[in-house]
């Protein structure tokens, strides 16, 4: 009694399993061997503790990655939050129809400027037709017809005691240049 040996198959290559290595798909062996005779195999049972820390490695990064780009998406809120604008006057020379001429004024509104009484007094200073318009943007701005450039800045700040003069700019080429 006491000398029954069981014999023990590989159920993958049906070899017995210290035979597995010479197989023909030790690869393939493998989980089986880990599962049913792992201490024939020591290394093999060392080679997945390193590949499960790996793995936990690898899925532990990708974890806190994720963690943080959620974090992140928080913390700036796409972009939505709609940045203050910084009340400006823009007064823009336009060429129309090749020699025509009109100063545009932009961003009195911004002020508390009824755009209306405005385009009234422009009209008046200036001696020219002035009217309110719908910019390109969809804004109000006002038309002056003519060049009035050299005397609009002195003109707003007199009229407008609120606007200063550093928050008026023209736009020369694309650019905002402040007319102070
Ligand atoms: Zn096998």
């Amino acid at each position: 009694m006491g000398d029954k040996v069981q014999v023990l198959y590989c159920a993958v290559c049906s070899l017995p399993p210290e035979y597995c290595e010479f197989g023909p798909d030790f690869e393939k062996c493998k989980p089986w061997l880990l599962e049913n005779v792992p201490d024939l195999y020591p290394e093999l049972a060392r080679e997945r503790a390193e590949q499960q820390l790996q793995g936990l490695t690898v899925s532990n990064e990708k974890g806190d990655s994720s963690k943080t780009q959620e974090e992140d998406v928080k913390r700036l809120p796409g972009g939505k939050i709609k940045k203050k604008e910084k009340p400006a006057v823009v007064v823009e020379r336009v060429t129309r129809n090749k020699r025509k001429c009109v100063t545009t004024i932009k961003g009195l509104d911004m002020f508390g400027v009824k755009l209306g009484e405005a385009s009234k007094k422009l009209g008046k200073k200036f001696a020219s037709g002035a009217s309110v318009v719908k910019g390109p943007t969809e804004k109000e701005q006002i038309d002056v017809q003519g060049d009035i450039l050299l005397d609009i800045v002195d003109f707003i700040t007199d009229t407008w005691q609120n606007i200063p003069e550093s928050a008026i700019f023209f736009m020369e080429d694309g650019k905002k240049v402040s007319a102070g």
